[in-house]
């Protein structure tokens, strides 16, 4: 297994991997662990232009820079997760009015989302910890990530705790996957101190956000094939929209570690964004408050994948920016579902509200200048649009019929400037 270790974020303090810590005991819940290797030792013996005879299309491509045993199978699941396109996207470039725009489309991925690299080595520790039980809190796609990347390996289960207001139709999505549900009678934050608990009395293993360190681990995994996939010429910013914070956390630690091998020579300026309603980060941000002093908001968007009173990983996800000399931005509902149909017809990649929400908020990072004209950005897209077509659908004229005849065409078809 690559060498790694745990350390706190707030004190750190420096745990060994076997010690199975979510976190930092002397800290609580807002005491996040980073894993962190010997980058001496991994300097000398990983070279990058070695990938280039590496032909594993998914995520374990990196399996040198990820705390999974190298001697097992590799990868340990039959779903293919990561290596996910990056397209170039020069009508979002002009649209922005930036030099380049990469765009990261992560709702290639088996279950639709980014969050399936955060289960898959999630899923990898604990196959090879021998627990078989993995179990998390969620509606979203966490759990949808979970389910399915559960699914995918034998003699395993899920165990989703779900608050009882979740909408049946995500409920569904997990059943189909063979998930097993508790249905709990109150907010989603009650079903998530449950799920802890349950794990830790019943020896389970947590995927849950923000407690689990190695979900941010498997997100990182996001930033390396960024990086990879430009030839190492890393842009100058990256934007990915943020909720309880762990993606924008695995997007730093990415990069992180690339730098820290010198396999990339600088940082990307990181820029985080958020919806008006569920803007927490946005105003501690601004304020210059600390990730451990921030104090729960009640979050309403219409991007529900990043909806979160009290990010769970805010400790991390306030570090991501602040050390790259980012920004936090916030963009209103209106301009989420504006945004779902403009980036589609200037891409052709339908993606979710709160993949959305990412391309709004490069726009108005643009007109604030976090970001220059002369620029280079990423914009990760964290989720497919198949996701939520109800929201879709909000950003669409409804079409009326026309009768079956070849005048009622043509008359139509004049009204739509085609003919
Ligand atoms: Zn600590």
């Amino acid at each position: 297994m690559t060498s790694h270790y745990l350390q706190c974020v707030l004190c750190g303090r420096r745990y060994e991997d076997d010690q199975l810590h979510y976190s930092c005991p002397h800290c609580g819940e807002a005491g996040t662990l980073d894993i962190l290797y010997d980058y001496d030792s991994l300097r000398t013996s990983l070279d990058r232009d070695a990938l280039k005879g590496d032909f594993t299309t998914n995520a374990w491509r990196y399996r040198d820079l990820l705390p999974i045993a190298a001697d097992g199978p590799v990868p340990p699941l039959s779903l293919s997760v990561g290596w996910t396109p990056l397209y170039d996207a020069p009508r979002v470039a002009d649209a922005l009015g930036v030099a380049r725009v990469s765009l990261k489309d992560d709702g290639r991925n088996p279950t639709g989302s980014l969050k399936d690299r955060a289960s898959a080595l999630v899923t990898a520790r604990a196959m090879a910890a021998d627990i078989p039980i993995v179990s998390t809190a969620s509606t979203g796609n966490a759990a949808a990530a979970l389910a399915g990347i559960v699914a995918s390996v034998p003699d395993m289960q899920a165990v989703i705790f779900v608050p009882a207001t979740a909408p049946e139709a995500k409920i569904a999505q997990l059943l189909v996957y063979g998930a097993q549900i508790v249905l709990v009678d109150d907010s989603y934050d009650v079903a998530f101190d449950l799920c802890m608990q349950t794990c830790l009395e019943q020896n389970w293993y947590s995927r849950n956000t923000g407690v689990n360190p190695y979900t941010t681990e498997g997100k990182k995994t996001v930033a390396l094939e960024i990086a990879e996939q430009l030839d190492w010429q890393i842009p100058d910013a990256v934007v990915v929209s943020v909720g309880d914070g762990s993606i924008i956390s695995g997007i730093y630690k990415g990069f992180w570690d690339l730098h820290q091998l010198g396999w990339i020579v600088r940082m990307p300026r990181i820029i985080g964004v958020q919806a008006v309603g569920s803007s927490p980060l946005v105003a501690a941000w601004e304020n210059g408050t600390p990730g451990e002093a921030m104090q729960p908001v009640d979050a309403h968007t219409i991007a529900d994948s990043i909806s979160a009173g009290l990010p769970r990983d805010r400790v991390k996800a306030l570090r991501a920016v602040r050390e790259t000399g980012g920004a936090y931005i916030a963009v209103t509902d209106d301009d989420i579902v504006a945004a779902i149909p403009e980036l589609a017809q200037l891409s052709g990649v339908f993606v979710e509200p709160a993949a959305a929400a990412a391309f709004a908020g490069a726009r108005i990072a643009v007109q604030s200048q976090h970001i220059n004209p002369d620029e280079h950005i990423a914009i990760v897209l964290t989720g497919n649009g198949l996701k939520d077509v109800r929201t879709a659908q909000k950003s669409v004229q409804p079409v009326a019929s026309v009768a079956p005849n070849m005048q009622a065409v043509r008359d139509h078809l004049r009204k739509l400037s085609l003919i």
